[in-house]
């Protein structure tokens, strides 16, 4: 289903110019990591306050519902192609200048989901095609992921194999005129939408890693059926369901790379989500703290604002620590990888710090607010929610942490 089958969206007026672009090199780096309000994020935000604002939120998220139209506004300013070949589209950023873009569409926009939907589609299932797919695959598909008339997802959990990933069991059979696939994938963000799958299966069930090779699958491929919209806890509004290939027939040519070669390709997208995907909850963790000093300032109990008392100041306090600490690990993990540095401990601890950060902050701000933190009226408890899948997505925290170990030297 295309965005555009599904919005009567008009083009969406850009706003304010675009800032210049970072310097290159050291100094960009240096700026991302230092300036909490960089002015590319801030332009970001401030787009995304007035654009992605969308007074049906509460509604959609009780009821699971995506926005189309916020999507194709997103698609028009250019968003799905921050990291994308000019010769699609796409702007081609340097990483750092990315992330502060997607930071601060995560602090502009209160849709997370939306804005957790289009990064996933950006750094895990369009960076795998930009990487590892072939010239006929990426002409056939950026043009429309871009223009927000595609939408893509990235299929590796299954059932029985989530942070076990290399166990799967989709097999790709070998036939005459390309390969056959039979399994499920499991909680596959924008599933329900998607037009095109990367799809991990094995060759050779035999071989473990060596047999998982990756795929590049259309929605409407015949043997490929997706479940139902499934609700979940947080992020609400983004799409979400199980996939099956029942005897799903696909030629040679959606091969994406050698047979064998998907775990590296898996490996290579997992670092990408580790490392960035948190970015747009970075930002989010940031109003969150604006709309918590802001009620504590106002908010009176025995005849003072509460953010005067230390037992509401300090964890307020403690909410802007984890909110730096948080920027400065995605940061230092965005500027590995922009140099072409090994990251995965970086990534590793980005992913672990930021997840953990947008948590123990969205439930403090909850505390603060208290019974007005607990109802659905006043929105807070949405962050809290939302907050909840970032410890589990993209390797749970007890993984990041074996990784951690790992990369360590601690036995195991
Ligand atoms: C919002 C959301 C979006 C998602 N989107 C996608 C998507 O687009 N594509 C996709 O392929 N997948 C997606 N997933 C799936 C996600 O990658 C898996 O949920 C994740 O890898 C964990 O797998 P699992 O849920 O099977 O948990 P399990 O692997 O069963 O883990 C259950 C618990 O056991 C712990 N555990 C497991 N192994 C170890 C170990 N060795 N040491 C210590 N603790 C361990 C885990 O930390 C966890 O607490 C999504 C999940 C969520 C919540």
């Amino acid at each position: 289903m295309s965005v555009s089958d599904a919005t009567n969206a008009s083009p969406v007026s850009t706003g304010d110019a675009e800032p210049p672009r970072l310097l290159s090199g050291a100094e960009s780096i240096l700026e991302a990591l230092i300036d909490v309000d960089h002015p590319r994020k801030v332009a970001a935000s401030r787009w995304a306050a007035e654009h992605l604002t969308d007074p049906s939120l509460a509604e959609r998220d009780h009821s699971c519902t995506f926005w189309a139209e916020g999507w194709k506004r997103l698609a028009d300013r250019g968003m799905f192609g921050l990291l994308a070949d000019e010769r699609h589209g796409g702007q081609n950023l340097e990483l750092c200048a990315a992330l502060l873009t997607i930071e601060g569409l995560g602090h502009g926009c209160r849709d997370e989901g939306l804005i957790f939907a289009m990064s996933s589609q950006v750094l895990t299932m369009q960076l795998t095609l930009q990487r590892f797919g072939s010239k006929d695959q990426q002409d056939r598909w950026m043009p429309h992921l871009l223009s927000g008339d595609a939408f893509g997802a990235f299929a590796m959990t299954e059932p029985n194999s989530g942070s076990d990933a290399y166990s799967l069991s989709t097999t790709a059979e070998r036939t005459s005129e390309g390969y056959v696939l039979n399994g499920e994938k499991a909680w596959i963000t924008m599933a329900p939408l998607a037009d095109v799958f990367v799809v991990f299966a094995t060759v050779n069930p035999d071989v473990g890693r060596w047999g998982i090779t990756s795929f590049l699958v259309p929605g409407d491929t015949p043997g490929l059926i997706v479940g139902p919209n499934m609700p979940k806890s947080g992020m609400r509004t983004t799409p979400f369901a199980n996939v099956r290939f029942e005897n799903c027939a696909i030629p040679e040519s959606a091969r994406i790379g050698a047979e064998g070669a998907g775990a590296s390709m898996f490996s290579s997208a997992m670092e990408a989500e580790r490392g960035f995907l948190l970015a747009s909850g970075v930002g989010a963790l940031q109003r969150v703290l604006e709309d918590t000093v802001e009620f504590a300032s106002s908010r009176e109990q025995f005849g003072q604002a509460i953010g005067a008392f230390q037992g509401v100041s300090h964890p307020i306090a403690e909410i802007k620590l984890a909110h730096e600490s948080a920027r400065l690990l995605l940061y230092k993990a965005a500027a590995l990888q922009q140099r072409g540095d090994a990251s995965m401990m970086a990534a590793a601890l980005a992913k672990l710090g930021a997840s953990e950060a947008v948590l123990s902050g969205s439930l403090t701000s909850l505390e603060v607010h208290g019974a007005r933190g607990y109802v659905t009226e006043y929105e807070v408890e949405r962050e809290v929610r939302n907050a909840l899948g970032g410890v589990i997505y993209g390797g749970s925290s007890a993984i990041q942490k074996n990784i951690i170990a790992r990369l360590l030297g601690l036995p195991g």
